[in-house]
Parts: structure tokens; C-alpha cells; sequence
């Protein structure tokens, strides 16, 4: 058939096709949006690989005994207007209260310019983790300012970029101490924030690390045998401590000292590193991340420097972004330190994190270059001001102030408490409440003086506006003037937090970082494992309204009937597409909720009188993340091989689980296959190690090939985490923030997470995040994006997801590369690896010289080394059209001409394209150009090259990087 004639044939098909279906021609149909073929492409791929519809597709990969043959029961899909229209009318049953609470959490102001220009910008939350550096300068330097403001406030030399939240970096924290000293005796100030108690006890457990309460944290005495000691500075009920004295005999016991910090307090007092603490911790949440009724928000961790080799930098967890140079000798930022994670070291790593806090981090630095020092300083002092005029009304009034040494929390006793809390509801005021009859009261920075009224009239003292006015500024205040505690120490004297701090300087900062960086504005992302899908802005307006953002994450919750209105839907709709029993919303990370997962396989073992079931069997080809949580549980990790076509080897399965019976407590799987195929052994493998006692842990990052098609509760597997910033849209945010809730079947239930401040009916003690139920307001992205699609158009995305995958892999195939794995029909599920190994033989190029020659094409490359070596893995999603698709395809097809190019000696072998690749427009316009092949070549290979984004540096060199550590902004002059 000619092709004219075919496209004709294919427009009548497909016209006859859409009679009477609502889809194509519904303008107001979600799912017509979110998917990215038109009904014509579909029917040209669908063609192209043989088959009719998408069932006949579908039907054909997905194996018959795991097939759901039911629709799936969730509310017809709404369109976007009438979804914001439901969704509005949910949250209006949240009630803003101003909250004083405090407890590492405190309102504040965010920019206006921030939120326009950074969080609502897919420029700036579309991107992927910046594994490619090339072409993501830009954020990579956000996140080094982060660094650099995390170190000049904590005083301590090396900072990363951003842990999961304040509880976590406390369990972070305590670990690193453990392991840099090798002993498991951890000393805990009980005035540490509940939340910070509960994940460090969750965490140390496992392990074998005992706490210890510290009895007096001003003068203790330490033993030999103790890692460390981890106070709050300033502790939960606000007062500073001196702790000259703690520091001291902790070093002389050998142990490490950890402070887990309030970030603006340190604009005002001596500062961790000033004090000789090893390692700070805390959240940036209050630089300008909205309460959001717990998250997302940054946490931080930086250490000192305490021998020449930096040992416990290189032993921190968590992302590191590092100065290096490029092949042109200039500076370039890159991760560094990749050796220590838990993608190449596995359940050795130091930790089991991937997905961080990188956009809420962003946020957070950007608010510091907003304002530089000096208005955050007066910040930090208005604040303090303010509360120490309500720590001398109170004590005037005749009141109990507990503390004389505080930042911005008081605690203090009211004389009558029933009246407090009736004044309190009457003034939609929230106070903490302390089980001795005293408040907390957390001054923060949107705090004006009827603010400060207000909570005067709670405690029946009447003051006028005008007075308050003037005596906040006169009152002598403990941090002010000749304090042993007030910071003497500069901090942020770097020029970047010094020159933005006009609003048209800001944007065009933001703007000239945003543009060095690739994101899903530009081009798809085809990241295998990772599903950078569309993040629609319907789904991203919710988080920002007041009634999601500007809730405290311990408010009563009669103040948030919205919130668990949103949380029972998703929990409800969540089970329905996986076949679980119930969720748990509280894991902040995928990675996070491994953890959470095995804790509850743990709990239920023990709880059944199997608490010698350590086994956990984890297939060679499973994410990093699969052996570093193991191992934090305390799991043994036993490895499962492969077999050629990529399967688990279930002889050798077998043998392993007949080997270890009676201590097999779980498997680790993926689903499909990180090999990007659905096996058909899946159940043979449930049923193998449910016969011998163990549990079926589902790695649920590859969801988005089952949703609507099968589901792992279903087919066997007992608890699976699922990566709503993959599957469910949250954004990527250039390496989060991210979602890992669990699904388990009912036996597991009671031992999901809990929380220590907010009952969760049925669930364990241990908590695994800082807040209930993690970061909810991200959760409304989720809730929006099923509820726009509904059961059929969910079911839609994951079968043209799967078309989408299967046609690319057959046009590379019939392009020149071989496809590794496929199941035994031929096809592969969502996503599928190339093989780039032949190349390094024939032509001597590396998969790396593929993946940074993506980027001359306009290109972010697959993942690359992951699962298998010298491999890329390709994961096109649902959303990406088929011109897109076939522009990479053709771009992929091109560079494989190149090789040949370079195979029969048309290229030079070392000074090719490939080789020399990425190219950046100086390079290109350089009149020194003296290559061997031509400037058009290297800049504009393909027509659709014209509008790309240009590398800003050249291939950067890792092992320089990481030989010479530099984790801060480098002084200006080092870029001449
Ligand atoms: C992304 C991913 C994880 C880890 O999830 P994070 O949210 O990054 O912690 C685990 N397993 C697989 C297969 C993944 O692709």
C-alpha cells in the first residue's frame, strides 16, 4: 500500500472508530490531554507492530493467570474545571488556624516570585535528578547555594542537598555516628521534638543502636562506649542550652556531637561548628516551604571536617552536588561522591536514600539569595524580639516562663486552661499543649503585633496595638547584646546571596539557572524505572491553596476533615488499582517506604513467633534502594541471579529458598522486571516463598504498566510502596520531592507506621517520617490525577505507556540496536533496555559517549548502567506524542550511524562526535575550531536540533571531582 493511501485508510478506520466513543472528540476529556498520541498515531503504531487495539496488545503481554478482568471501580473521571471545582469544595472543610505550635514546623512567609517563577514552573519542577550534569547546571548550582547556606549557618564545613525531613535526618544522623565510631550507644536529649524521637527509635532498633536518655544535658558525663549525643538546639520547649560542657565530654569520650537544629535561629546563635559539634541536622522548612500539614519540606545535614580525609563527609548520606571541571578546564558542578550510594554500593551504602527533597531545597535557597544575611537576620531578630515581649508580659502578669534562654519559643503556664483553650477557639489560634499544664508558643515570621495581641488576650492580658508597637523593639532580649549564645560569626557572605535581592534580579537569576537545565518543557525524559510522565498544572494548582498549604501538620484534626476526606479517597482508590487492603500515606520517598514495608514484615514475623526469619532475598537486578533498606531493617541480603532473557532464575530461586526455609522471611521483587518484561512466572515465584513462610515484597515503581491491567495484591505479593512522583504525577522536581506510600494485605496492617502525636487508629508505634501521613500536600497532585482520569482513562495511560515502549523498541530494533530482553511473545512492558555493549569493541564508544552525544540531538539520555552494564533503558510513558518518540528514535538511530561512521574510519576514533561530546555553543562558535569533522555535525545533526537546549559546559570530569571535594560556592574569582 503506498502511504498516502494508508494514511487515508487509517483516518476512515479510525473516524468509524470514534463514532460513539467519547474519547477523541471530548475537548474536555482529561485523559485526551494527559495521554500524548492522537487516536491516528495510535492507530499508526498499533500498526505498525501487528496488532488491532490495545487489548489485543496487552492481552498478549501481560500473562493470563495475573490479568484483572474486572473494570476498575473508581468515580467516573471529571473533567479539570469540575475536578478543581470537587476538590475545592473538600478543602473547604480544612480550617486555617494561625498555629504557634512550633515543634520544627513554623509559618512563614513565601515569596510571591518564588512560588511564580520556581514552584509553579516545570522548568523547575519537571527535571530529573541531575545524574546528567551537563544539562542541569542550573539546579545543580541552586542546590550547591543550598550547601553553601546549610554550611555558613551550622558552621561546619561539607553539607548535602537535602534529606527527607528533620526525624529522618535525626535517624540519619545517629547512624553516621555509629557507623564513623564503630559503637552503638547513642545519648538522646529527651527534650528532642516527639516526632525526631519516634524516627530515631524506629530507625535505631533495627540496627542494634541503644539510646540513651541524656540526664543532664548541661553537664553530663559520657562513657567510652557512646557514638554520640543528639541534642535539640533549641530544645522542643524553646530553651537554648549551654552546651559547651555536653560537646567537651563527648569528645573526650571519643563520641560525636549532634545538634539537631532550628535553621533561622542560627542567624542569631553561636552557631554548631563555633560550638565543636561534629554533625548538624534540621529542616529548612521555614525558609519559605508553606506548612503544607507536613511537608514537603528539606532537611539538611552538614559535618565537619575531623581528619585530612574528610571521612565522615565521604560516610554522609544523601545527595552531595560537588564542584568539578569540564573538558575545557572551566568549573561545572556534578553529584559527587556517587561511590557511597546505595545505587553502586548497594546494602553497603551509607544510606538508603535516592529521591530526596530537591525542589522544596531549591525553594529554600532561593529564599536565602532573596533575602541575603542581612534581612534574614532581622528576621530572625524581629521574631525573637517578639517573643521575648511576650515572655516578659506573661512573666509581668504573674505567669510561670519556663525558660530564660530561648530563640523563638516559650513555654509558659496559664493560670486558668480552660479559659486559654476557649479564648484560643474563639481567636482560631493554635498553641501546643504539653501534658503538664504549660503551652508552647512558637513565634514565627508572619507574626504582626495584633498577632501578638492576640496571644496576650489568651491569657487575658489586655494591651494596645500602638504599645505593642513600641515596647516588642525596646525589650531586653536573652540573645541580644553581650549573650554568651548570639552568633559572633558572619554567614552567607557569598556574592550570590548579595546580589539578587531586587525582584527583577531575582527572576532573571532563576531564569538564567532554569535555562541551563533540561526538563520535560524541552523534550521527553525517557528515563527507564523512572516514569517522567506529564505533571499537569490542573494537578499542581491544589497545593497551593491556603487551605492545603497554610495548615500546621499537629493541628487538631477538626481543623483537617479536608485533608482526611483526601486521604480516605486516595487510600480507598489506591487499594482498588493494587489490590491491597489497606495504605499507609506516611513514607516520604519510595526508597522510605521499602523501609516501612519491611518493618511490617518484620513486625507481623515477630508477632507470629518467626523472629528468626532474617532472610531477604533480592534479585540481582533490583534497585539499589531494594539491599540498603534490607539492610536498615536488618535483613540479611541473600542475591537471586538472572537468567539470559532477564527472569529471576527460578532454579536458582529454588535452591535459595530451599536453602534457607526455615529463615526466609522475604523476597524483594520488581514488577515487571527492572528488565522492562512481565514475567511469567510472577505467581510460581509468590507461591514459592509463601510456602516456606517467607513474605512477597513488590517493588512498586514499575505500577505504571499494571494500573487497570493487573494488580499485585491480586497475584500474590503481600506489601508494595508506590512512587506517586512516578506512576501518579507528583512532579520529579530535579530529585523530589517525592511519595512512597504502602500497600499491604490486612494481615500486615498493624504494623504499619504510627505516629506519636496523632493517633492512626489500628497501626503500629513506630513512625518512619516526621509527620502522619508525610507530605500531604503533595498528595493532592495524586488525588487530582485519578480523579481526572477515572478507571478507563487510568487503564488507557498504562496500555498506550505500553504501546508507546514496545513501538520504540521495535523501530530501534529495525534501526540497528538489539533489544536485551523481551518476554516470550516478543514484547516488553513499559520500558526496555538497548544493548550499547558491541560498540565499545567495534568502535571503542562507551555508553557514556552515547548518552552526553543525546544531548547534542536536544537529548536527556536513558538510564544508563541500570540494571544492566554498558546498557540504556528507555521508559517513554504514556504522555509522549509519537513525533517526539520518533525524533529520539531517529536521534538514536543517527548516533548509530556515527558509530559505524567511527567502525569504518570515516570519524576519527578518538576525536569524533560521540567522543567529544556534549558540545556547547562556545565550543561550536570557537574560531579556532580545528576538528576533524564539521562544526554542523557537532552543533545541528538533525533539523529538530535548532530549538534545543545547549549543554552549558562540556563533559565533565567525575574523578577530579571527588579527588579534590569542594562542596560549596567556589569564590567568584576562581571562575576567571
Ligand atoms: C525509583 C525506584 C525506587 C526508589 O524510589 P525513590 O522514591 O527514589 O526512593 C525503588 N525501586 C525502583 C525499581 C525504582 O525505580
Amino acid at each position: 500500500m503506498k502511504p498516502a493511501r494508508l494514511l487515508f485508510d487509517l483516518r476512515r478506520h479510525v473516524a468509524s472508530r470514534v463514532v460513539g466513543s467519547v474519547r477523541a472528540f471530548n475537548y474536555d476529556c482529561f485523559a485526551d490531554r494527559h495521554i500524548g498520541p492522537s487516536e491516528l498515531q495510535k492507530q499508526q503504531m498499533l500498526q505498525y507492530m501487528g496488532f488491532r487495539d490495545l487489548d489485543q496488545l496487552t492481552n498478549t503481554n501481560v500473562p493470563e493467570n495475573i490479568k484483572l478482568n474486572d473494570e476498575l471501580h473508581l468515580p467516573a473521571a471529571l473533567d479539570e474545571w469540575r475536578m478543581l471545582t470537587e476538590l475545592r469544595e473538600i478543602v473547604s472543610a480544612n480550617h486555617v488556624y494561625r498555629s504557634y505550635i512550633g515543634m520544627g514546623f513554623n509559618d512563614c512567609i513565601v515569596p510571591k516570585v518564588i512560588i511564580s517563577n520556581l514552584l509553579q514552573n516545570a522548568g523547575w519542577t519537571s527535571p530529573y535528578t541531575p545524574y546528567q550534569p551537563e544539562i542541569a547546571q542550573g539546579r545543580l548550582e541552586s542546590l550547591l547555594n543550598f550547601q553553601t547556606m546549610v554550611s555558613d549557618l551550622t558552621g561546619l564545613e561539607t553539607s548535602n542537598a537535602s534529606l527527607l525531613d528533620e526525624a529522618t535526618a535525626c535517624a540519619e544522623a545517629a547512624c553516621l555516628a555509629a557507623r564513623y565510631t564503630k559503637r552503638n550507644t547513642i545519648l538522646y536529649d529527651t527534650k528532642l521534638h516527639p516526632q525526631n524521637f519516634a524516627v530515631l527509635k524506629t530507625r535505631a532498633e533495627p540496627l542494634g543502636i541503644k539510646l540513651v536518655p541524656l540526664e543532664n544535658v548541661e553537664n553530663p558525663s559520657i562513657s567510652k562506649d557512646v557514638a554520640g549525643v543528639i541534642v535539640q538546639y533549641p530544645n522542643t520547649e524553646g530553651k537554648v542550652y549551654d552546651l559547651t560542657k555536653l560537646i567537651e565530654n563527648t569528645h573526650e569520650a571519643g563520641g560525636l556531637a549532634i545538634l539537631a537544629c532550628d535553621i533561622l535561629s542560627l542567624t542569631m546563635l553561636r552557631s554548631p561548628g563555633e560550638l565543636g559539634a561534629d554533625i548538624a541536622i534540621g529542616s529548612a522548612q521555614r525558609f519559605g516551604l508553606p506548612l503544607g500539614y507536613g511537608g514537603p519540606h528539606p532537611a539538611f545535614m552538614s559535618v565537619a571536617k575531623t581528619n585530612a580525609k574528610n571521612t565522615l563527609a565521604r560516610m554522609m548520606p544523601g545527595r552531595i552536588v560537588g564542584v568539578s571541571r569540564d573538558a575545557q578546564g572551566n568549573p561545572a558542578y556534578r553529584l559527587a561522591l556517587q561511590t557511597r550510594e546505595q545505587h553502586i554500593r548497594r546494602d553497603k551504602a551509607t544510606s538508603n536514600i535516592c529521591t530526596a527533597q530537591a525542589l522544596p531545597a531549591n525553594i529554600a535557597a532561593m529564599y536565602a539569595v532573596y533575602h541575603g544575611p542581612h534581612r534574614l537576620a532581622q528576621i530572625a531578630k524581629n521574631i525573637h524580639k517578639s517573643a521575648a515581649y511576650l515572655a516578659q508580659r506573661y512573666a509581668e502578669a504573674g505567669l510561670t516562663v519556663s525558660h530564660d534562654v530561648y530563640f523563638d519559643t516559650i513555654k509558659v503556664k496559664p493560670k486558668n486552661l480552660t479559659d486559654l483553650r476557649v479564648r484560643s477557639e474563639q481567636k482560631k489560634i493554635n498553641l501546643r499543649h504539653f501534658d503538664d499544664g504549660f503551652v508552647g508558643i512558637s513565634v514565627d515570621e508572619t507574626v504582626l503585633p495584633i498577632d501578638i495581641q492576640d496571644l496576650l488576650y489568651l491569657f487575658a492580658i489586655e494591651e494596645d496595638i500602638k504599645s505593642i508597637e513600641a515596647q516588642t523593639s525596646s525589650t531586653a532580649s536573652p540573645l541580644i547584646g553581650n549573650s554568651d549564645h548570639a552568633r559572633r560569626t558572619p554567614f552567607l557572605t557569598h556574592e550570590v546571596f548579595n546580589s539578587h535581592h531586587s525582584e527583577l534580579q531575582l527572576i532573571r537569576y532563576m531564569k538564567r539557572l532554569e535555562n541551563k537545565d533540561l526538563s520535560l518543557v524541552h523534550s521527553m525524559i525517557p528515563l527507564g524505572s523512572c516514569t517522567m510522565k506529564l505533571n499537569a498544572s490542573a494537578e499542581l494548582i491544589p497545593m497551593s491553596w491556603t487551605r492545603v498549604a497554610n495548615i500546621h501538620p499537629f493541628a487538631p484534626i477538626d481543623q483537617t476533615r479536608g485533608f482526611q476526606r483526601i486521604f480516605n479517597d486516595l487510600e480507598r482508590w489506591l487499594c482498588e488499582v493494587s489490590g491491597y487492603d489497606n495504605f499507609s500515606l506516611q513514607p516520604n520517598s519510595g526508597a522510605n517506604g521499602e523501609y516501612a514495608g519491611l518493618l511490617a514484615i518484620k513486625g507481623y514475623l515477630e508477632s507470629i513467633g518467626q523472629e528468626q526469619r532474617k532472610i531477604c532475598l533480592i534479585p540481582t537486578s533490583a534497585h539499589g534502594t531494594n539491599p540498603a533498606s534490607a539492610h536498615l531493617a536488618n535483613f540479611e541480603v541473600k542475591v537471586v541471579e538472572s537468567d539470559r532473557h532477564g527472569n529471576i532464575n527460578f532454579k536458582d530461586l529454588s535452591a535459595k529458598v530451599d536453602q534457607y526455609k526455615d529463615r526466609l522471611a522475604a523476597i524483594m521483587v520488581t514488577y515487571p522486571s527492572t528488565h522492562g518484561v512481565f514475567e511469567s512466572s510472577i505467581v510460581d515465584v509468590c507461591n514459592k516463598v509463601h510456602e516456606n513462610g517467607g513474605q512477597v515484597y513488590l517493588d512498586g515503581a514499575n505500577f505504571n504498566a499494571q494500573v487497570g491491567l493487573c494488580r499485585p495484591g491480586d497475584y500474590g505479593s503481600d506489601v508494595s510502596h508506590f512512587n506517586l512522583h512516578k506512576t501518579f504525577c507528583i512532579p520529579h522536581g530535579g530529585g523530589g520531592p517525592g511519595a512512597g506510600p504502602i500497600g499491604v494485605k490486612s494481615h500486615l496492617a498493624p504494623f504499619l507506621p504510627g505516629h506519636p502525636l496523632v493517633p492512626l487508629l489500628g497501626r503500629s508505634e513506630g513512625a518512619v517520617a516526621a509527620t502522619p501521613w508525610g507530605s500531604s500536600s503533595i498528595l493532592t497532585i495524586t488525588w487530582a490525577y485519578i480523579r481526572l482520569m477515572g478507571g478507563r482513562g487510568l487503564k488507557e495511560a498504562t496500555q498506550m505507556s505500553i504501546l508507546n515502549a514496545n513501538y520504540m523498541a521495535r523501530r530501534l530494533e529495525n534501526g540497528g540496536y538489539r533489544i536485551v530482553y523481551k518476554d516470550e511473545q516478543g514484547l516488553n512492558a513499559h520500558e526496555f533496555i538497548i544493548d550499547c555493549k558491541p560498540f565499545k569493541k567495534s568502535a571503542g564508544i562507551d555508553v557514556v559517549d552515547i548518552a552526553k552525544r543525546l544531548m547534542d540531538y536536544g537529548f536527556h539520555s536513558p538510564t544508563m548502567a541500570w540494571p544492566v552494564h554498558d546498557c540504556l533503558m528507555i521508559e517513554p510513558t504514556e504522555s509522549e506524542s509519537k513525533d517526539e518518540m520518533d525524533r529520539f528514535v531517529d536521534s538514536l538511530i543517527a548516533i548509530r550511524e556515527e558509530i559505524r561512521q567511527v567502525e569504518n574510519g570515516e570519524l576519527d576514533k578518538d576525536v569524533n562526535p560521540l567522543k567529544m561530546a556534549p558540545h556547547t555553543l562556545k565550543v561550536c562558535l570557537d574560531s579556532a575550531w580545528n576538528r576533524p569533522y564539521p562544526r554542523e555535525l557537532a552543533a545541528f545533526p538533525k533539523p529538530w536540533c535548532h530549538h534545543k537546549l545547549w549543554p552549558t559546559v562540556g563533559r565533565i570530569d567525575d574523578q577530579f571531582g571527588d579527588r579534590n571535594l569542594v562542596c560549596s560556592c567556589p569564590p567568584v574569582d576562581s571562575y576567571e
